[in-house]
Formats: structure tokens, C-alpha cells, sequence
């Protein structure tokens, strides 16, 4: 951790998601005295939850499965005190990261290691272990890499050059180019699929590697007792350090903060602009303004009398499920809600957390969490194609439901102001926008106002529970604050 001490600094955050939360810590273990105002009744933003079903069943209502905040240069730094720990936030790893079903009950299955994975994929074990081996051998250079504050030249040139070969091109083309399997092929495209861009899209494979590597690398975990765990753990860091949070307290004008010698916004750049009123240069507003959101997500919770009944028993091995079958059916839902329209068979994100992690859900009972991309702002109730993907590899899905819950994107921005129209990357991440998140330069976390940051996610590097948004802004405050 930073060992600048700035005692007699405050800082205010605005937003406790999981970028404002690291943000306040950094200041704050630095020596700031650090508030931070949270909409919600909760601190957590992305991280909360939730009874949303049947008593007692305790449903994650955003993130869920937590590969980047175990391989996050920012958690880890955390972490390494044993102070996420010690305030009761613990990993489970189911027994595989995640698999992939596909018709004629077969499925791709992804395991900690590279070996196995290369193995189980038959004919393409080759190529999965030239793909993935060198990246997954180079540690946390990669990950490290791609989240921590570029350098030139990058800190791991190598391993940065042989990423950016592959992953700069669309997952299509190289799930097509490196695979001759369905299942390799579907297992790419799903792993490619959560960067909610078109899967013909440059910089694609660069997620399905990323997510890939970290699967190999740190797992795919869910925390004990739901995501709010992360939450309160960091909180209670925070406090560690002397710093609070004050939940109920939304921010409507930055006129309103008390004294202050730095303000970080855990908020969007459309945000921003309402928060910042008329201060703010024309040419800034400009750049917000013409920042673009992405798609939304539709999201189902389930109560469940039994587990979800898999053809292939291997899905019942993971905490993650991919739905959606082959990369040609991927690449299609993708493409569809690119264009603006709703699929008809969904790319489904799936999560079975209560079978590895028994106090999710009452005895006899279990929970399961989904979501689907759909176009920015669209309220069409998404639960009967969802549920006939996960139908569609285990039979008599349907007839295990005892509870369910849902939000459309309406409600998903109802419940976190961040997530515009249904956007949970805080804007598209496509190669533009990774370059220019908001805007072009070194120094994207700063905003032209004296003392003003942004670092939500729609600042690098993007979208994600790993808090390097935060981190990178907190960075920033102690380098221009002395
Ligand atoms: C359905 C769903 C599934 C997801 N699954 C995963 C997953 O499995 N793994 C993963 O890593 N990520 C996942 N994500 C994405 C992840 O949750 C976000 O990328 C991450 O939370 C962004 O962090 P943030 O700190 O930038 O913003 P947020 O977490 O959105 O936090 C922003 C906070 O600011 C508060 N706020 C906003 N405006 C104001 C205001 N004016 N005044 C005061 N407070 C304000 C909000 O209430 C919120 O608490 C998922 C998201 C969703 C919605």
C-alpha cells in the first residue's frame, strides 16, 4: 500500500461500490480521513444481497462470481494484510470453474488447470494449451498487466505481446482459427461473451482470454454468505483506518459536500454531469456526453426445491454455467443484442451458488442466479427464454422453481443509479472505449474540476468487482494531493 501519509486530508467518496470502497481505503490507510456518501440503505453498489425469493435464501442481485477481485493487483494489496479475511470474507471454489453444456448431453468443461481442460477437450488439447499455457504460466503478469496503470514500455512486454496477438481479434475468428471441437469453440465464446460486445468484434478474445487465464489462474470463486460479504469486509477495512460510511446520504450536487481537499465519484460519466451542474468546461461535458453505455441485462433469481437437474453431471461441478450451446448461437444472441434486438435463445450466465455454499438457502432448498444481455433500456421480460435455455440442458428445470425473482433493466438501474439503462459496465468496453474511458490520456480518473475524480468503473480499466478503478483514482489524488 501506498506509504504517502497525508494526515489532516479529507476526502470525500461518493458511491460504495466496490471502486469507491477501495478508493476510500487507499486514501484513508494514506492517513486521509475519508467519508463516503452511499445512496442505497447498503453499502456495496454491485456487491449487495438479498432475500429475494423464499425466507432465508439469500441471493446475490449483482455480481456473483468474484475471478477479478481475487486476481486484482487492488484486493490482492488488501488482502495480503489479512484484513478481508479477519472481517469474514471467505472464497469458496466450487470443484471446477465453470462448464458449458451443450445439446446431446455433452459439455465443455473448464478446470483449474490447464492440463485437464486441454485433456477433456479431446482433439483440441493442443491448441488449448498453446493458447492458454504461456499466458496462465506468466502469473499475474498478464492480469497485472491489463489492470494495473500502463507503462511504457508495459511492465510485461513478453507476456503483453503475446496476449495482444490473439487478443486484440474477435473471439469468433479465434475460437474458429484455434479450435476444430464445438466445445472449445463454445467454451471460448462464453468465456468472450462477458464482454457484452459483439463476438465479431475486435479485443473479444482478449476477454475470453483474460477470464480464461484467471480461471487457471486464481479460480472463479463466490464469497461465503453472498457478495454483500465483500462489502462489509471492506467496510470494515475502511473503518480499521478511521473512515465511515454514511448510507442513505444520495449526492445531488457536488455543492452540497462539506470541505474537502479531494472528491472521487464512484459514478457514470451521464452522472457526472448532473452532479457537477454548470461548473464543468463545455469541452469536458462534450467528451461525458458523448460516452456511450452498453447493453443491459435481464436477471432471474430462483428458489429451487433440488438442485438443477443437468443432463451432464459435470454442470453440477460448477459454481458457473454457461448457456447459450455453440459458438454459432453465441455469436448470433450477441450480435442480435448489438443490433438492437432481443434473442431468441439467450447467452445465459448461470450461477448455482447454494451447492457450494449451503447457507445461501434454507435445508432442502437451493438457489440459482441468471442474466442475459439485452439492448440498452429494454423492459421485455426475458424469464421464459432464460428459463428455456436452462430447460433446455436440464429437464425438469421448470418443475424444481419455488420461488423466483427478476429485474429488467428498468429495475436493475432502480437498484444501482450506476447501471444506466440496464448497463453493468458503467459503458460499452470496446477497444474505443478501452482506450478512452472517459476520455484519451494518462490521467482518465481526473476531472477538470480542482480536486475532482471520477473512478466507477467507467474509468480503466472498466467494468468488474476488482476495485482497480478506485485504486487507480486514489493513485491519482495522492500523487496531485501533497
Ligand atoms: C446482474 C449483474 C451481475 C454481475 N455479475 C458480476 C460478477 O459475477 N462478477 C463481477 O466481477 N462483476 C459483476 N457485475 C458487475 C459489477 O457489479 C460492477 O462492474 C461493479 O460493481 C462496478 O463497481 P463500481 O464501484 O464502479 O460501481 P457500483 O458497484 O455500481 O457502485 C456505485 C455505487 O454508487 C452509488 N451511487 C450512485 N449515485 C450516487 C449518488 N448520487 N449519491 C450517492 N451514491 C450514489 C450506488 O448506489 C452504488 O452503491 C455484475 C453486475 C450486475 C448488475
Amino acid at each position: 500500500m501506498s506509504d504517502v501519509t497525508s494526515a489532516g486530508r479529507r476526502a470525500i467518496v461518493v458511491g460504495a461500490g466496490p471502486n469507491g470502497l477501495v478508493a476510500a481505503i487507499t486514501l484513508a490507510r494514506a492517513g486521509w480521513d475519508v467519508t463516503v456518501f452511499e445512496a442505497a440503505s447498503h453499502p456495496g453498489g454491485g456487491m449487495r444481497s438479498e432475500e429475494l425469493t423464499i425466507p432465508g435464501a439469500i441471493h446475490d442481485v449483482c455480481s456473483a462470481i468474484h475471478p477479478l477481485a481475487v486476481g486484482s493487483p487492488a484486493f490482492r494489496e488488501i488482502a495480503a494484510t489479512g484484513a478481508l479475511a479477519e472481517h469474514g470474507l471467505e472464497w469458496i471454489y466450487s470443484d471446477v470453474p465453470l462448464a458449458h453444456p451443450l445439446d446431446g448431453g455433452r459439455a465443455a468443461v473448464l478446470h483449474r488447470s490447464v492440463d485437464d481442460t486441454a485433456v477433456a477437450l479431446g482433439a483440441d488439447a493442443s491448441p488449448y494449451r498453446r493458447l492458454f499455457g504461456p499466458l496462465v504460466e506468466a502469473g499475474f503478469g498478464l492480469t497485472d498487466g491489463l489492470m494495473a496503470p500502463f507503462t511504457i514500455p508495459p511492465k510485461h512486454p513478453l507476456t503483453m505481446v503475446r496476449y495482444g496477438a490473439v487478443g486484440l481479434l474477435p473471439a469468433h475468428t479465434v475460437a474458429r482459427r484455434a479450435f476444430d471441437t464445438e466445445e472449445a469453440q463454445a467454451l471460448f465464446a462464453g468465456l468472450a461473451g462477458h464482454s457484452i460486445l459483439s463476438l465479431k468484434a475486435p479485443v473479444t478474445a482478449g476477454y475470453g482470454l483474460m477470464l480464461g487465464v484467471l480461471a487457471h489462474l486464481v479460480g472463479w470463486p463466490l464469497a461465503r454468505g453472498g457478495s454483500q460479504q465483500i462489502a462489509s469486509a471492506l467496510v470494515a477495512v475502511l473503518e480499521g483506518f478511521g473512515g465511515r460510511v454514511e448510507c442513505d446520504h444520495r449526492v445531488d450536487s457536488l455543492a452540497e459536500l462539506p470541505p474537502n481537499d479531494a472528491v472521487l465519484l464512484d459514478v457514470t460519466p451521464r452522472q457526472v454531469i448532473a452532479l457537477a451542474g454548470d461548473s464543468l468546461p463545455s469541452r469536458y461535458v462534450r467528451t461525458l456526453t458523448k460516452f456511450r453505455y452498453g447493453p443491459g441485462v435481464f436477471k432471474v433469481d430462483w428458489a429451487l426445491d433440488g438442485p438443477i437437474p443437468w443432463t451432464n453431471t459435470d454442470c453440477a461441478r460448477a459454481a458457473t454455467v454457461h448457456l447459450g450451446g455453440t459458438l454459432a448461437e453465441i455469436t448470433a444472441s450477441e450480435g442480435d443484442v448489438q443490433a438492437g434486438r432481443l434473442p431468441e435463445r439467450p447467452y445465459v450466465l448461470l450461477a448455482q451458488q447454494s451447492l457450494f455454499d449451503p447457507s445461501r438457502a434454507p435445508a432442502g432448498t437451493q438457489t440459482a442466479w441468471a442474466y442475459c444481455h439485452v439492448p440498452n433500456g429494454s423492459t421485455k421480460d426475458m424469464t421464459a427464454r432464460i428459463e428455456s435455455q436452462v430447460e433446455r440442458f436440464a429437464p425438469g428445470f421448470r418443475d424444481r422453481i419455488i420461488g423466483r425473482h427478476t429485474m429488467n433493466t428498468a429495475a436493475v438501474e432502480a437498484h444501482d443509479a450506476n447501471y444506466i439503462g440496464g448497463d453493468i459496465n458503467g459503458g460499452v468496453a470496446d477497444l474505443r472505449q478501452f482506450i478512452a474511458r472517459p476520455k484519451l490520456g494518462l490521467h482518465p480518473w481526473k476531472t477538470p474540476l480542482d480536486g475532482v475524480y471520477l473512478c466507477s468503473s467507467s474509468t480503466p480499466p472498466g467494468g468488474g468487482v476488482h476495485g482497480m478503478c478506485g485504486w487507480h483514482a486514489a493513485h491519482e489524488v495522492l500523487r496531485s494531493v501533497r
